[in-house]
């Protein structure tokens, strides 16, 4: 018997349960591997967004907005950082959260991203690197503006 627990993550679209052998734990809460990132990846895009954007929005409202990226549009959490990275990197400004979303679309955006992936292809890119990724592209430009 393969023992199962719920997949703590808002938004599961595993089906819900996880293996306990497969499973990320973190705080004593299981998380599909998938979900964990997504989990992970909306923090740390929340946190580059709010460090760069000084509006009027709320929060809880930021929040809802990035995961409707994620968990309704399914966009890619590592495409939406990588935007969020490319818009301090080239200093655009952003005023709002619906700024991201149309940053996002842009097709020179898209293009630096598939190009980066490219390059790593043969790195399986994991949250816990992804970072060492982007500074080493992104050479200062990110750190210089945020701490
Ligand atoms: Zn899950």
């Amino acid at each position: 018997m393969v023992k199962t627990r719920k997949c703590k993550y808002q938004h599961c679209k595993e089906g819900g349960f996880v293996d306990v052998d497969e499973a990320v734990v973190d705080g004593g809460l299981h998380y599909h591997f998938q979900c964990y990132e997504k989990k992970h990846m909306k923090n740390k895009i929340f946190q580059a967004f709010c460090e760069y954007v000084t509006n009027e929005e709320n929060g809880l409202f930021i929040k809802k907005k990035i995961s409707d990226f994620i968990d309704k549009e399914d966009i890619n959490p590592h495409y939406v950082y990588f935007t969020m990275y490319y818009i301090i990197k080239n200093k655009i400004p952003l005023k709002s959260i619906f700024g991201l979303a149309i940053v996002m679309k842009r097709q020179k955006v898209i293009d630096a991203y598939n190009e980066l992936i490219d390059k790593y292809k043969d790195v399986k890119i994991q949250p816990e690197n992804i970072d060492y990724v982007y500074k080493k592209e992104f050479k200062g430009g990110w750190r210089d503006l945020i701490g």
